[in-house]
């Protein structure tokens, strides 16, 4: 198996995936990307929706992240990638993605988070939905003012334990002593990355990154601005997509 190569499914991951073609003839599955630059809240809004939408929440960096734990042959691939710097490879990924997707438990669809991330991903996603006689995914695209994501990503702080990690809000989440981690009592910090300057950088290079992605999705007519802003919060976010797939499943 050299880089690019990936296993093939076994014949009980061919059946299941025959069986969910022959189900999504008759009732359309309902495949959902998140998209968001940093701090939208992709992955808080993808795990709320999941529950009310009655849909899996597949994020691709978890599925990565978990064949490197488990040491898996893909897994090794994956770690190696990872080190070069580089995403890992779009078929180590699609791979994934698929095998997950095919799963029966799935047949209602999934909340994607991580994914597409490039216009080759989204044209790859397109043609697989399309081979299961499929549609074009929805896409809800969280957008954030530079000036509430200054104060989101500004006020963060992080555990300087690398392997806590946690994280906490100087005002929407302090954490409980002053400067202290809750959960393992080591020193907070705030990252480098999180100063205004470099959030602005990491929001444009996130906004020219996308910015093909995002014209694919909308020329297709398939790509839903969502506001998030400090002030509405998380709650707000959660009700402007409920309603949005309402009035979506209403057209359909
Ligand atoms: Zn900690």
């Amino acid at each position: 198996m050299n880089n690019t190569t990936v296993p093939d499914f076994t014949w009980k991951e061919k059946l299941c995936e025959r069986l969910l073609e022959f189900v999504w003839r008759f009732r359309k599955p309902t495949f959902l990307i998140v998209m968001g630059g940093p701090g939208a809240g992709k992955g808080t809004l993808s795990s709320s929706l999941s529950p009310a939408l009655n849909l899996a929440h597949i994020s691709t960096g978890n599925l990565l992240r978990k064949e490197v734990a488990r040491k898996t042959e893909i897994g090794a691939k994956v770690e190696e990638v990872m080190k070069s710097g580089g995403f890992a490879g779009d078929r180590i990924t699609l791979y994934l993605l698929k095998r997950e997707l095919i799963r029966l438990k799935n047949w209602r669809g999934a909340i994607l988070d991580g994914y597409p991330r490039t216009d080759l991903q989204a044209q790859l996603l397109e043609q697989m939905l399309f081979d299961w006689g499929l549609d074009l995914p929805l896409v809800v695209m969280i957008e954030v003012s530079e000036e509430d994501l200054i104060e989101r990503l500004g006020g963060r702080l992080t555990c300087s334990n690398t392997s806590c990690g946690h994280t906490y809000h100087v005002s929407f989440q302090p954490p409980r002593a002053e400067g202290i981690c809750d959960s393992c009592g080591s020193e907070l910090i705030r990252r480098p990355d999180d100063e205004p300057d470099s959030i602005r950088n990491r929001l444009k290079e996130y906004t020219s990154k996308t910015a093909p992605l995002v014209r694919f999705y909308r020329d297709y007519n398939r790509l839903f601005v969502i506001k998030s802003t400090n002030k509405g919060g998380k709650e707000d976010v959660l009700k402007q997509v409920l309603e949005l797939m309402k009035q979506q499943s209403a057209e359909d």
